[in-house]
């Protein structure tokens, strides 16, 4: 007798098979199969069982080669409803990490409900800038006759993390640019900044991310960031400088071949400096 072979459908399935979120059906507690180890990673699945949509949606990430660090924006891995999903089990996981710190979450008042906080403001406000798409910047025709060729300073405040040690950074961007052929809000600046921003960043990083997403977002050739920030991993902790300031610089085009530009970008820096001092 013989049996017809059926391949495994987990090992042969369709890997570039879309994710349908309605399929998917949390098991309701955690599985942890085996540990996860470099060569499993490499492999791919890393042995776990997809209990979590956070896993799924690892493991999809990598079968794709998708990059996702922490300053990286993972948007359109992401369907409706998926953040609610991913805040219950990020939930779950901080409840262990103060079981594991001996923090009495189940009679201590101020921390019964910490671990849902925490899921919370790490999904919608500090790494909001992972999960949600980037913010909509309509542009505006800047090709007429009498359009504004001067250049174009913007302040906006920022606030970040750094990804050693998930503490704040918290300063200020100022966006320079000559205007290409359309230009977009005034706000749509410091909005893009703070999406950029609002993730696991490394300052130098950041200033690279805005510069790229207003380059994007604008067309503008010649442009320039300037990043201005305190660091929480040097004033909370380590070397405990308090006044300690970062500043890095990304120039592109005239901003960085034309003197005259680089001067007036730093120029007008200054004067913003003077209008709102830090
Ligand atoms: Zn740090």
């Amino acid at each position: 007798m013989t049996t017809e072979f059926k391949p495994d459908p987990i090992i042969n399935g369709d890997q570039r098979q879309p994710f349908k979120p309605d399929e998917y059906q949390p098991l309701g507690k955690p599985v942890f199969i085996k540990k996860e180890t470099a060569l499993d990673a490499m492999a791919g699945d890393g042995g776990y069982k997809e209990a979590y949509l956070g896993d799924h949606l690892r493991f999809k990430m990598k079968r794709e080669g998708k990059r996702f660090w922490a300053g990286d924006n993972i948007s359109d891995f992401l369907h409706e409803g998926d953040k609610e999903k991913l805040i219950d089990e990020a939930t779950e996981a901080f409840e262990l990490v103060l079981d594991r710190l001996l923090i009495d979450r189940e009679n201590d008042p101020n921390s019964k409900g910490t671990a849902r906080r925490l899921a919370k403001m790490y999904f919608n406000e500090i790494m909001a800038g992972r999960y949600d798409p980037a913010p909509d910047a309509t542009s505006f025709p800047n090709d007429s006759t009498d359009r504004y060729e001067g250049m174009l300073v913007v302040r906006s405040e920022l606030r970040s993390m750094c990804s050693h040690h998930h503490q704040p950074v918290v300063g200020v961007a100022y966006i320079g640019l000559i205007a290409a052929q359309h230009l977009i809000g005034l706000s749509k600046y410091t909005r893009i900044a703070q999406w950029c921003a609002r993730r696991g960043t490394l300052q130098e990083e950041l200033a690279n991310d805005i510069a790229r997403e207003i380059e994007k977002a604008t067309g503008a050739k010649d442009l320039g960031v300037y990043i201005q920030a305190t660091h929480g991993c040097c004033e909370n902790r380590g070397i405990m400088a308090h006044s300690s300031l970062t500043q890095t610089t990304v120039l592109k085009g005239a901003f960085k071949d034309d003197l005259g530009t680089k001067k007036e970008f730093f120029d007008n820096i200054k004067m913003q400096q003077e209008f709102a001092p830090r």
